[in-house]
């Protein structure tokens, strides 16, 4: 069998790249390991309105919140949103509209399928081998193959493209039928309590439910997420999470790169998505950069084809493409995801009460990963303090010293 671009995995990255390539005549097969695209889920689904619009997500699949409260041990910070730019999307919902629309665009999907491993001549990628729902092993051609297996990264690592990321978000949740949970407000809560080096969140999605969860990164802290999680749902009262009457519907666990892909094009190949390392690490929020990567992905893909040259250089223009777009911004997260992890409580006091300064949107565009030189120059010029208290090397990225 042989299609124009292969693709292993059917989350967000991989279902774009397969739309973006079927979009333009390209023969795309996708194949996904798990029987449902979109489920188990592995996410808590929070992201941002704006961007997801643009990227043609229809509004009733998020969810908006009004007001994010941050809280370190002793201290908050409130952020009202009167127009909503946070959501917490309906993730299962997001990602089979995904599917659909590489479905609609001629995509093939097997669901229940196993990319095994890549096809290699000499050091050129030139296909894989797959386990299908029959438990056939079948050898798909392709020009191009696109390695979105999530942060395993498993295709590029056999094709000797490995990111060999060392840190990872650990991360363990409920999804919860919260009758009395606020639906308006997400709590973020940092400190050594219930997330050493991480956050726990309350992250309401519509319906009565909310995600409840534990995120640490390891290995700067040792914490086990799976056993703090039971602390926190123990605890949420006391921070003003209302989970009388809860139960848990559904239960999560998973992991996300919290270092920055910069390689991730061979020969005959693509990674997008956190198999790249192309998520935001501030927080760990990966969803519409696994979107933007598999569309650009999928796009460069097609051009190639079309031109005839699946060689790393002329793929390389995705990676360079993606790196002047949005390496500056994240690699100034991926800056401060590694100084904030080591904070203490004592630290992340002084800091929340400085946070606490931010107008919302100052707040929310940091923590969208927006860190513009406009941006920047505001706080600086507004919250000097701030800038003391060690914002100094994100001002210096930004040429602003
Ligand atoms: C606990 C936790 C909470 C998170 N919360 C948020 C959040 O609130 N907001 C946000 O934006 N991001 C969040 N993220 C990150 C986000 O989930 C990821 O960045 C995003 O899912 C990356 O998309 P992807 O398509 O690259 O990979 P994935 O979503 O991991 O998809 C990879 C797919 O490939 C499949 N696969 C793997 N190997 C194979 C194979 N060999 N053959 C076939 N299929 C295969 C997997 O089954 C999976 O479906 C969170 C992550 C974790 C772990």
């Amino acid at each position: 069998m042989h299609f124009d671009v292969a693709i292993a995995g059917g989350g967000p990255a991989g279902l774009s790249a397969a739309y973006a390539a079927a979009s333009v005549g390209r023969s795309v097969l996708i194949v996904e390991q798990n029987n449902e695209i979109g489920s188990p889920t592995r996410t808590s689904g929070g992201s941002f309105i704006n961007d997801l619009t643009e990227l043609g997500i229809p509004q009733e699949l998020l969810h908006p919140v009004h007001r994010l409260r941050f809280l370190s041990l002793h201290r908050s910070a409130e952020f009202e949103y009167r127009e909503p730019i946070m959501c917490v999307m309906d993730v299962r919902g997001v990602y089979q509209h995904l599917a659909v629309t590489a479905a609609q665009a001629g995509a093939t999907i097997w669901p229940a399928s196993k990319a095994l491993d890549v096809i290699k001549d000499g050091s050129n990628i030139v296909g894989m081998r797959v386990e299908t729902r029959t438990k056939a092993i079948v050898k798909i051609g392709a020009r191009v193959v696109i390695d979105a297996t999530g942060y395993r990264g498993q295709l590029l690592r056999q094709a000797g493209l490995s990111p060999r990321f060392q840190r990872f978000g650990v991360g363990a949740e409920y999804d919860m039928y919260a009758p009395h949970c606020s639906q308006d407000e997400a709590v973020l809560v940092v400190g050594s309590q219930f997330a050493p080096s991480g956050y726990a969140w309350a992250a309401p999605w519509g319906r009565h439910r909310v995600r409840v969860g534990v995120g640490v990164i390891h290995p700067d802290h040792d914490a086990d997420p799976v056993h703090r999680l039971e602390s926190f749902v123990a605890g949420a009262s006391k921070l003003g999470v209302n989970l009388e009457g809860a139960q848990p519907i559904e239960y999560h666990f998973g992991l996300i790169p919290s270092d920055m892909g910069e390689t991730f094009v061979g020969d005959g190949i693509l990674g997008a998505g956190d198999a790249a390392g192309h998520a935001s690490t501030l927080v760990g929020e990966g969803i519409r950069w696994a979107i933007k990567a598999g569309r650009m992905a999928g796009t460069v893909a097609a051009d190639a084809i079309e031109r005839d040259d699946v060689s790393a250089a002329f793929l390389g223009q995705f990676q360079s493409e993606w790196l002047r777009r949005y390496g500056r911004n994240l690699r100034i997260a991926n800056m401060l995801n590694r100084k904030i992890s080591k904070w203490d409580d004592k630290i992340w006091d002084e800091r929340t009460e400085l946070l606490g300064l931010l107008s919302p949107d100052e707040f929310g565009r940091g923590l969208q990963t927006e860190f513009s030189v406009g941006w920047a120059l505001g706080i600086a010029w507004a919250h000097p303090r701030l800038v003391k208290a060690g914002f100094d090397k994100v001002l210096g990225k930004l040429g602003i010293g």
